[in-house]
């Protein structure tokens, strides 16, 4: 990593903090394991969608608590489909939560990720990657989303997109990859709270301004910052700058 691209990071962070007003807050504080069911949910599914889904699952299965994973584990994997229908490929999701719980359960003798709380980092989000269909954006989520508030850094498609146009990562890396890279670009001494902020301005800039068909470059505060912004603008931006 250059230091430029550190100090363009910053930056970016700065101008997108003043926007939408950092810290942000957490949206939830969910036990790491609810937060994993809930993350295996939304993977390219609206948040409106994937919330109703991780609610009917815990309604359907409730064991007097609100939400009994054991329970969903054991369940009819014909009945859990049917509870997640609202999810983008219920019928792959199902039984691949069915399968993690099954494995957690093997591995750890009980059904609860409590214990990631131990580890570092490094260890705990190495120990979830191992699970099937579990990468670097699940871990990223159950580390920083949940009650576990530990310091990581998911990036989602809204974040990857802002990244590869205002050139903090080339466009042939793909959101997989791009954790490690964009992780590495924030100094090492930030906070839980300051990388979940960086997490969300990103997010919430690539949903409002950079979106995916139209970016409103005309009113991007980081127009100066961002090479495809500028190419697109063309002459405009230097005439602004003038
Ligand atoms: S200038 Fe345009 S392309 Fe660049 S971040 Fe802003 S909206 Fe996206």
């Amino acid at each position: 990593m250059t230091e430029s691209l550190q100090d363009k990071l910053l930056e970016i962070h700065r101008r997108l903090c003043l926007i939408f007003g950092c810290p942000v807050a957490y949206f939830r504080a969910l036990d790491p394991l609810s937060e994993l069911v809930s993350s295996l949910l939304s993977h390219r599914t609206r948040n409106a969608a994937s919330g109703a889904a991780f609610r009917a699952l815990r309604a359907r299965w409730d064991g007097g608590r609100g939400g009994d994973w054991a329970a969903v584990r054991d369940a009819d994997p014909a009945e859990v489909e049917a509870t997640i229908a609202g999810v983008t490929w219920p019928e792959q999701k199902a039984p691949r939560i069915q399968a993690i719980l099954r494995r957690i359960t093997e591995l750890r003798g009980e059904l609860s990720l409590d214990f990631l709380a131990e580890l570092s980092v490094e260890e705990a989000r190495a120990w979830l990657e191992q699970l099937p269909g579990v990468g670097p954006k699940t871990s990223a989520a159950v580390m920083s989303f949940s009650s576990l508030r530990r310091p990581a850094l998911p990036v989602d498609s809204h974040h990857h997109r802002v990244a590869v146009r205002t050139g903090l990562i080339p466009p042939s890396v793909a959101v997989g990859p791009s954790h490690r890279i964009l992780e590495a670009q924030l100094p090492p001494d930030w906070t839980a709270q300051q990388i979940y902020d960086n997490h969300e301005v990103m997010m919430l800039h690539g949903q409002r301004v950079c979106s995916y068909r139209d970016p409103a470059c005309h009113r991007c505060v980081l127009l100066e910052l961002c090479p495809t912004g500028q190419a697109r603008m063309g002459g405009e931006v230097q005439a602004r700058g003038a």
